[in-house]
């Protein structure tokens, strides 16, 4: 059993501003945090460098204006996609190596070279756009990876998407896709305001985008849930061949910028479990790809510590939480119980036409 951890140094040195929440320690201290385990040193992980996406990857998703206009904005540097999101010098780049290392970890484990990998890239991708970028977001690595897989001859692929913000991105790139199930749990309300249960694919792909809306001070016992009731029966319903993960580490409870309650040992629960799924579904074919998740210090270098240990199938009874965690999730707690109980009914509602599983 081999993780692949899909890194490059350039992913430590894409910067929009010093005080943007999406800044270089996001990794690096995640890093210090790996090779003071000793991680970086187990036999049981593989770092893999990745190299960039191919324009033609890239093109599968954005159209070729947006391409462009990001290419030329990115040589002059200064532009602005949108309030959240500048175009630095060299951006372009980076953002094509962010696309490769999701890419990169999807084609080590469809080779057998690892069991299973998790691409740790920046700048992150799943707000983004065919025609343009956004909220942090330049191109949508999660969904290039997919669709090369698709181009591999795969018919049926997963992607779930634990970012506390909706991946409106990704929806939207595969929303009329019956060949790729999107499933989404997220913050309502919060940026980008869209992932209601009622929006669940068109076309082709109706029903294959399931949204999962979560309310400020959820936490583990209601992604369990919200897993339990929804994710795995659809998921073995659905029989991908392949499961990738957008995993934003923004549902912790000391995020900043987001009011979700997920402890970091919540979040290696929440692997192990898709780990199992995968196992017992797609031959334990399963990627994940880094998305938001602002709590540099206090979260990011454990949960990300969490989910590596969860997908190499060590302990992760470890785990630990910042001080005086308990205190601060039970008032963040409160009350939300019931709410996630009725998110949970209405999103089964909704999707009782197309899934047999949640028929009864
Ligand atoms: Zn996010």
């Amino acid at each position: 059993m081999v993780t692949g951890i899909v890194f490059h140094k350039e992913y430590l040195m894409h910067e929009q501003s010093p005080i943007h929440p999406e800044r270089r320690e996001r990794l690096a201290y995640t890093f210090d945090q790996l090779r003071e385990e000793g991680i970086l040193d187990s036999d049981l992980i593989k770092i893999i460098e990745p190299s960039p996406a191919s324009l033609e990857d890239v093109l599968e998703v954005h159209t070729r204006e947006y391409v462009n206009f990001l290419k030329r904005e990115s040589d002059r540097g200064g532009g602005i996609i949108d309030m959240d999101t500048n175009i630095p010098k060299g951006v372009f780049e980076r953002a094509l190596l962010a696309a490769g290392g999701a890419i990169r970890a999807a084609k080590a484990v469809m080779e057998g070279e690892v069991e299973n990998a998790y691409a740790m890239v920046r700048p992150p991708g799943h707000h983004a756009k065919p025609y343009i970028g956004a909220g942090f977001c330049y191109f949508n690595n999660v969904a290039i990876a997919v669709k090369w897989l698709l181009k591999k001859g795969f018919k049926r692929i997963a992607i779930l998407d634990f970012d506390a913000h909706h991946g409106d991105g990704t929806q939207e790139v595969f929303y009329e896709d019956d060949k790729v199930l999107f499933i989404s749990t997220h913050q309502i309300p919060l940026y980008p305001g869209t992932g209601y249960p009622w929006e669940c694919g068109s076309g082709k792909g109706e029903g294959f985008t399931i949204n999962i809306p979560m309310p400020p001070g959820a936490g583990d016992e209601e992604y369990f849930l919200a897993m339990n009731e929804i994710i795995a029966p659809i998921l073995k319903e659905f029989a991908p061949e392949f499961i990738a993960v957008s995993l934003g580490l923004d549902a912790h409870f000391t995020d900043p910028i987001t009011g979700l309650a997920l402890t970091a040992k919540g979040y290696a629960e929440i692997m192990k479990r898709t780990l199992e799924l995968s196992e017992e579904i797609c031959n334990g074919r399963l990627f994940v790809v880094l998305e938001g998740g602002y709590s540099v210090e206090a979260a990011l270098p454990y949960t990300n510590l969490g989910v590596i240990a969860a997908l190499a199938k060590l302990d992760i009874r470890f785990i630990r939480e910042p001080e005086g965690y308990e205190s601060e999730l039970f008032w963040k707690k409160k009350d939300v119980r019931q709410k996630v109980l009725s998110n949970i009914e209405d999103v089964k509602k909704i999707h009782r036409r197309y899934w047999n599983c949640l028929k009864s």
